[in-house]
Parts: C-alpha cells; structure tokens; sequence
C-alpha cells in the first residue's frame, strides 16, 4: 500500500484531509505533533524534552523525530493499510533519514500531496482553531463553529485552545514553515512526486480534488 506524505504550512488543513481519507480509505495516519501532543500530556521524557520547542513554535530536533518514526515506519500496519504521514518529513536532514530507512526496507513514498494557501486565511484558521480536550475533535470558530459556544458537538467536552495556535506562536511556526519546510517541496519536485492542491477551498472540494489525482476512488 501506498505511503502519502502532506506538505504544506501548519493551519492548511493537513490533519483534516487525513482525517477524511483515513476514514474512507483506511489508511493509517501519522501525526507527529498529534504523536508529540500526546507525550506532552503523559508527561513523558520525550514529552517533557519536546515541550519548549512546541511551545516557542519551532520544531523538535531531528533526531527526536527520526528515532520516533524510524520505529513508526517499520511497522507492518503501515506497509499493510497504507498511510498518510502529516508533518513528517519537515526539514532535510528528515527527508534524508526517511530516504535511509527506505534503503532499509522501509515503504518508499509514492506522492507528495502540497496543500497551500496564503498566509492571511492561515492566520485565520489557526488562532480560531479549537481542540475537544476529550475527543481530540478540531473546531474552528469562524468557519466550522460549534453548535454550543465552547462545547464538542461530538461528545459534550470543553474546546481548548491549542498553546501554539497565540497570535505570536502562529506567525512563528509560519516563519519556521517558510525556512525549514519548504525546501522539501524542491527536493521532492526534483523527483517528480509533488501534487499541488488549493487549500483555501472547501474542505470537501480539496478531498475530491486529491482522490481524483491519487486515482483514489
Ligand atoms: P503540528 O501539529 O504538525 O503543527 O506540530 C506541532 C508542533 O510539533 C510543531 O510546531 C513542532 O514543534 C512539533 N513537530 C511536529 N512534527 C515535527 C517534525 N517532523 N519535526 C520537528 N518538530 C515537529
């Protein structure tokens, strides 16, 4: 099955596009900032570690990434169901060590599926981003509000802010995006897997827009 890396700038709706396909598809998804969230609430060691980096809006160093998904990676379910990778690779120290683990028997990528939209609307998105505490369920209060102000539609939780999605921590994870992301989208062009998608559309026109290209029906 295939491997399907999302690019593209925090707040373009990575996590939502795999959401639907994962629901659809079956694919696996991997989130590393869901996978670092999580640490962070258990209080890990690798939680604790990754917290500073998270909260000043840059990213957690290489080889804290690549150690997680170098076991991530090998595992059976992901070459068995396929899977989306959301925010990995995201420097090219990464996408080198996932070339290397590929050389080791790890799924190669097949496509790289560019989401992009101007940074004005992804200000927008990403401070009215909400998050259910209990069920992880993302809201946005300006163009997907909750039916009850401050409450999961889903299953009645409190909506939080994410600590990152501030003003300041936004525009910084933006600066990061432009200076260590976007070189990936050259080193993947140069191998001819780079599929350019709109993101500022709907939701659903984005989805459609990605199923007819991957020929994913
Ligand atoms: P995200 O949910 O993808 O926006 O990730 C939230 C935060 O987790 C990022 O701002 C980074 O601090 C960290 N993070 C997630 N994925 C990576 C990665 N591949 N490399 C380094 N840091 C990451």
């Amino acid at each position: 099955m295939a491997i399907y890396v999302l690019l593209g700038p925090p707040g373009v709706g990575k996590g939502t596009l795999a959401e639907m396909l994962c629901a659809h598809f079956g694919f696996l998804h991997i989130s590393t900032g869901d996978i670092l969230r999580e640490e962070v609430r258990r209080g890990s060691e690798l939680g604790r570690r990754a917290q500073s980096f998270m909260d000043s809006g840059g990213l957690v160093p290489d080889e804290t990434i690549c150690a997680i998904m170098a076991s991530r990676l090998q595992e059976d379910e992901v070459r068995r169901r396929g899977c989306l990778l959301d925010g990995f690779p995201r420097t090219l120290p990464q996408a080198e060590a996932f070339d290397r683990l590929v050389s080791q028997g790890a799924p190669a990528v097949e496509r790289v599926v560019l989401l992009q939209a101007g940074d004005e609307l992804l200000m927008q998105r990403l401070t009215a981003r909400r998050v259910c505490g209990a069920c992880r369920a993302v809201f946005n209060v300006l163009f997907t509000p909750p039916r009850q102000d401050g409450v999961c539609d889903k299953c009645g939780g409190a909506l939080e802010q994410r600590g990152d999605d501030t003003e300041a921590t936004a525009r910084a994870r933006l600066r990061v995006y432009g200076q260590q992301t976007e070189p990936l989208v050259r080193f993947y062009d140069q191998r001819g897997l780079v599929l350019r998608v709109d993101a500022s559309q709907d939701k659903h026109e984005v989805r459609s827009q990605v199923c007819a290209a991957l020929h994913l029906a």
